[in-house]
């Protein structure tokens, strides 16, 4: 049976949106860099959060210019808490290309699916997403959500994880637009994932009861396909708050990579554990332990787990390491201006900081 989407479902589906769509800062905009910023926030991430790093967000970069001009580091400052840094680094990098690129300043954006995916940092979801609501362009957004409306709909019984899905699923989306924004559709399927056709879904309400494959064989449960998450390792390693008078000494990471361009204190984190690797850490930096705190950083990242140990430490010489590109004494008011991780920030607030 060949899976598409009726104009029926369809037309029942935006009917539901019409009624039950939740009013966002940035719903009905079709301003691009609006939905840009948005969908740059949204992805891992509640609604609830977005809003307010949204409007932080718009107030300090109102237009791609302005962001395409700023320092990495401010942008990783406003980004700061919402986790996944590369997006921050690849939507500045993204910003800089819209800026060198633009046709002119009234409009710099490209219009349709494939020009968006040539800016660096824009995957399918983010150019499906920006060119259908700002441009009608009909291009599908596969996003979680999605993904799981969709198997429940057609019963289909693959790993939604694996790419030939998300290829299908962008395929059936695209083809199911007919006369509707593709905008709105797009926004539609990935509401009715997000308030209806949830984990735990409330099918006795849903507009597409009537379609729904698994609905109609009472098996919802079956779908989509459960996959055995893979368990993450945890990993540890330690933190060193090293105070020179009302001063701390902070360090900053490379630009690439993990929290790249983010602020800490000087430490390690290992990925097995290695005995004896503190004591060498410390002889190499210079480090002098005062005393461990009894509390420990920890933090949960998308592939591992991180627990820090707490040193209070002073630093016997001039600090030399060139793991991190720069570092700097700091007191509390220059400490709340850097960019830094959810673990620096927990450890910077913690009593024994002051
Ligand atoms: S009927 Fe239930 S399973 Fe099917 S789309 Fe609606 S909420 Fe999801």
């Amino acid at each position: 049976m060949k899976n598409n989407i009726s104009k029926d479902m369809t037309n029942a589906l935006m009917v539901w949106f019409d009624k039950h769509h939740r009013e966002m800062p940035w719903r009905g905009s079709d301003d691009p860099y609006h939905i840009w910023v948005s969908e740059m926030m949204l992805q891992q991430t509640q609604v609830s959060t977005v809003e307010k790093y949204y409007s932080q967000w718009i107030e300090r970069f109102p237009d791609v210019f302005t962001l395409a001009e700023a320092k990495l580091e401010e942008v990783l400052k406003v980004w700061e808490g919402l986790g996944y840094y590369t997006r921050a680094r690849n939507f500045h990098k993204g910003a800089k290309y819209i800026a060198e690129n633009a046709v002119s300043k009234e409009f710099p954006f490209p219009d349709n699916y494939d020009d968006w995916l040539r800016v660096p940092g824009v995957g399918p979801y983010t150019a499906a997403a920006v060119s259908s609501i700002a441009f009608k362009y009909p291009a599908g957004v596969v996003d979680g959500n999605v993904k799981r409306v969709m198997a429940r709909l057609f019963c289909i019984d693959t790993n939604i994880a694996a790419q030939t899905y998300h290829r299908q699923i962008f395929k059936i989306i695209n083809e199911g637009f007919y006369d509707h924004h593709p905008g709105w559709v797009n926004q539609a399927w990935m509401e009715l994932g997000s308030l209806q056709c949830t984990q735990r879904p409330d099918c006795s309400t849903c507009p597409l009861k009537e379609h729904c494959c698994a609905f109609k064989k009472d098996k919802v449960k079956d779908f989509p396909l459960k996959i055995e998450k893979k368990k993450i390792p945890t990993r540890f390693g330690a933190a060193f708050i090293i105070k020179q008078g009302e001063k701390f000494l902070m360090v900053k990471r490379p630009d690439e990579g993990f929290l790249g361009g983010l602020w800490e204190y000087p430490g390690f984190t290992l990925k097995e554990p290695e005995h004896s690797y503190l004591e060498r850490f410390c002889r190499k930096n210079k480090i002098e332990i005062i005393n461990e705190l009894k509390e420990r950083a920890k933090h949960t990242y998308s592939h591992f787990h991180q627990e820090l140990t707490i040193y209070n430490a002073e630093l016997n010489g001039k600090w030399e390491n060139s793991d991190w590109t720069e570092y700097k004494l700091v007191d509390e008011v220059e400490m709340n201006k850097l960019p830094k991780s959810k673990i620096t920030i927990n450890i910077s607030k913690s009593d024994h900081h002051s």
